[in-house]
C-alpha cells in the first residue's frame, strides 16, 4: 500500500474529512467512524507506517503513546479509565494498514478481547 492510496495519510493531508481531537507535529488523532465506545479516538503517526510490525522509530512510537494519554485525559476518561489497542496484521484484526492506536472508554471493556 502506498502512502498515496493509504486512507489515513489521506486523512493526514486533509483530502479525506475526519472529526480531529488533537495533533502534534508527530502524530494526528480523530474519532474512530465505527465507534465501539463512547469515546472511540484513533491516534496516528503522520508518517506513514504500515504496523507495529514495520514501526522502527521508537520516539515516533512513544509520541503515539503519549498523545493517547493525553487524548484520554482531554476526554474525561482519566477517573473511570481507558484501553488502549494496536491490532496488527490478519489474526490482530488490522484492518487499514496505517499504524494507529485505537483509544477506547467511557464504558467497561471486556477482557479476552474476541
Ligand atoms: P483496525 O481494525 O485496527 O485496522 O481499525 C481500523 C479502524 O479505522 C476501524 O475502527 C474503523 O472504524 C476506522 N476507520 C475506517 N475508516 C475511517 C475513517 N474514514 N475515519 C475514521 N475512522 C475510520
Ligand atoms: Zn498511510
Amino acid at each position: 500500500m502506498s502512502s498515496e492510496s493509504c486512507l489515513f495519510c489521506r486523512i493526514v493531508r486533509g483530502e479525506i474529512p475526519a472529526r480531529l481531537v488533537a495533533e502534534t507535529d508527530r502524530a494526528i488523532a480523530f474519532r474512530d467512524i465505527n465507534p465501539q465506545a463512547p469515546v472511540h479516538v484513533l491516534v496516528i503517526p503522520r508518517r506513514h507506517v504500515a504496523s507495529l510490525a514495520e514501526a522502527t522509530d521508537g520516539e515516533e512510537l512513544g509520541a503515539l503513546v503519549l498523545l493517547a494519554a493525553r487524548v484520554a485525559r482531554e476526554e474525561g476518561l482519566e477517573a473511570g479509565g481507558w484501553r488502549t489497542v494496536i491490532n496488527t496484521g490478519a489474526d490482530g484484526g488490522q484492518t487499514v494498514h496505517h499504524l494507529h492506536l485505537h483509544v477506547l472508554g467511557g464504558r467497561a471493556m471486556r477482557w479476552p478481547p474476541g
